[in-house]
């Protein structure tokens, strides 16, 4: 059994981040396996080593530990790039130049991971990229590459359910992906988490119900790849006081804020409701 904490050093680690790790170690422990720490840094405009060092920090202070070295995102670039040029070499692959308020302004529709792509770029060949475009997942042509699509298990909320990953979610919930960025080029999120989940080999990925959405576009994305897909275990998210949700952009208060005030990890664990000693 082997699973992941994987934060992105984009923002100091807040409540919800402690309650994420310090279940992944718990579950680890329970089952007698690692639980592996992984940077997330290829949003080159975002992540930044002071946060990479607070992530280490305060992991430490909780009293976690994980395998050395960390694999870090951005040091692991080319094969990012690689499983891009495999998706390229089958056709699945196209550039697009569109902005966001082109997008906004064609009618798109909210979907699961923000507005869902139009197509308007759909037609144009990778020949015709120019420096700064996106490149986007074809998700018709790569649903054509496949047959039947996969199921996953999900073990979130005490129960073993089996999901379908449906054609109607890819297409009316996902649309065509954006796989490397526009301008700062990229790697998105989603390909790199699922070639590391499975070159690490990680049996269990546990981790937010933030995520729970998007996990039918990464198991697609494992399918076209050939990689095997892990369990899934989504923990519900901490909330505050007015049961808002905790995130970095909610400006939620930085552990590290906590410990400067002399906040112990066991208070953190009382806070969040999952005693230290469960680790
Ligand atoms: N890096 C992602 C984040 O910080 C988490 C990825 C994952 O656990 O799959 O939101």
């Amino acid at each position: 059994m082997i699973t992941r904490f994987a934060p992105s050093p984009t923002g100091p680690l807040h409540l919800g981040h402690a309650y994420s790790a310090l279940t992944v170690w718990a579950i680890a422990k329970k089952h007698d396996g690692t639980a592996l720490l992984r940077i997330e840094d290829t949003d080159s405009t975002r992540a930044r080593s002071a946060f990479e060092i607070g992530i280490y920090d305060d992991l430490d202070w909780l009293g976690l530990h994980w395998p050395t070295p960390v694999r870090r995102q951005s040091d692991h670039l080319a094969g990012y790039a690689a499983a891009l040029e495999s998706l390229n070499a089958r056709g699945l692959l196209y550039p697009c130049s569109c902005s966001r308020r082109e997008i906004l302004a064609s009618g798109a529709t909210p979907g699961a991971e923000g507005l869902v792509y139009p197509g308007t770029c759909r037609q144009r060949s990778m020949a015709t990229a120019k420096p700064g475009d996106a490149i986007r997942l074809n998700i018709a042509a790569g649903l054509d590459h496949i047959g039947q699509l996969r199921s996953f298990v999900e073990c979130g909320a005490g129960k073993v359910v089996e999901h379908q990953v449906s054609t109607k979610f890819l297409l009316d919930q996902i649309g065509d992906p954006v796989l490397k960025r526009k301008d700062s080029g990229d790697i998105a999120y989603h390909l790199a988490c699922v070639h590391d989940d499975a070159l690490q080999n990680i049996t269990h990925v546990v981790r937010g119900m933030d995520l729970w959405s998007l996990t039918p576009f990464q198991v697609f994305l494992q399918q076209l790849m050939g990689w095997k897909t892990p369990q899934y275990r989504h923990h519900a998210l901490v909330t505050d006081a007015d049961g808002k949700r905790l995130a970095k952009i909610d400006r939620s208060k930085a552990l590290s804020k906590y410990r400067t005030e002399g906040i112990s990890p066991d208070d953190i664990g009382a806070m969040i409701g999952l005693p230290i000693s469960s680790r």
